[in-house]
């Protein structure tokens, strides 16, 4: 990890810590002392995932002609969510699984038994327009996002990492 993904980590988990404390949805201040158990805690970051399937239709308009793809088919697919972030002095982990779990569910609900091409944006549905996808609806709810693995079989798939790498 980067210094600057390091550094983004950091904030993201010190936002979450005041938001724990406080018991309500507060934006770090900027200026907030910071302690060095905080800092030290924050450095001690790992990313834990979780994995959903769905099941849908979807065809590729835009192979070349005769390709199998090009023909109406389904898959079971599978998405595996990554979060990265420290792991909590207290708590022991980086997040609740079932809150990943929460901000997946409205776009799982989405995905799962329909055409993928009647939906706006997956004209294309690919599993990497699939991964840019998911990201776009996820990543507000969820900010501590560093990764989306999809599955259309057991042997092919892709990994993204997000729009901005450093
Ligand atoms: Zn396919």
């Amino acid at each position: 990890m980067t210094l600057l993904r390091q550094y983004k980590a950091i904030i993201l988990y010190l936002k979450r810590k005041s938001r724990y404390h406080s018991g309500r949805s507060t934006p770090l201040r900027a200026g907030r002392a910071v302690s060095l158990n905080d800092a030290i805690e924050a450095l001690v970051t790992m990313e834990i995932f979780k994995e959903f399937t769905f099941e849908a239709a979807h065809r590729l308009p835009n192979v070349p002609e005769g390709h199998k793809c090009a023909r109406l088919h389904g898959h079971s697919f599978m998405v595996r969510i990554a979060v990265a972030g420290p792991v909590g002095e207290h708590s022991g982990w980086v997040m609740d699984f079932g809150d990943i779990k929460a901000a997946f569910q409205p776009v799982w609900k989405q995905l799962d038994h329909y055409y993928l091409n009647d939906i706006p944006g997956l004209e294309n549905p690919t599993s990497e327009n699939l991964a840019v996808w998911i990201w776009a609806k996820l990543k507000p709810q969820l900010p501590e996002l560093s990764r989306i693995e999809i599955r259309e079989t057991c042997t092919s798939g892709c990994v993204y990492l997000g729009p901005n790498q450093d």
